[in-house]
Order: structure tokens, then C-alpha cells, then sequence
């Protein structure tokens, strides 16, 4: 399963990213700074519950059929059927 969650594309790439971030700070270009980590870790979770809460949970938009195929892609589908990973993260 671990192995399936690192497979999936939005993984790599938030990896990669998380890669390039680790190497900055380790190069000094980034300073790093125990607060920053905080900041970040409340506006994760800010934004997550936001996102969650009002654009992935809002109303089906049934009159325009992209959107309301992109809304059971990026987060419908999930609450459908939970345990398909694939369901589980954004596609890129
Ligand atoms: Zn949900």
C-alpha cells in the first residue's frame, strides 16, 4: 500500500518538491526557521478543511457537464468508493 501511495503522480511530484525544498535549506539558500514550519502546518491544515469543506463538497454544477465530471474526478468519486487510491489523491 505504501508503495501504491508513492506511485501515484501527485505523490511524485509533491515529493520532488519536498526534495528541492530539503536540498535549498541543506545548500543555505533557504533559510530555515522553526516558525515557518508552524505557519505552515496551520495553513495546511487551514486550507485543507477550506478546500474540503466548500469547493470539493459544493453543490453538483449539473448544467455545465465538465465541471460536474471534474467535481466526481477530483472529489465525489472518492466518498463513493473510498478504498480506490487512485480516488483518494488530485490527479495532476
Ligand atoms: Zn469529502
Amino acid at each position: 500500500m505504501l508503495l501504491e501511495f508513492g506511485r501515484h503522480g501527485s505523490n511524485v511530484a509533491l515529493g520532488l518538491l519536498l526534495l528541492v525544498a530539503v536540498v535549498m535549506v541543506l545548500s543555505g539558500v533557504w533559510p530555515l526557521h522553526v516558525w515557518l514550519f508552524l505557519l505552515g502546518g496551520l495553513l495546511f491544515f487551514a486550507s485543507e478543511y477550506t478546500y474540503h469543506r466548500y469547493a470539493f463538497h459544493a453543490p453538483p454544477v449539473t448544467r455545465i457537464p465538465f465541471i460536474l465530471k471534474l467535481q466526481h474526478r477530483l472529489h465525489y468519486d472518492h466518498h463513493t468508493d473510498p478504498n480506490r487510491l487512485d480516488l483518494l489523491f488530485l490527479p495532476l
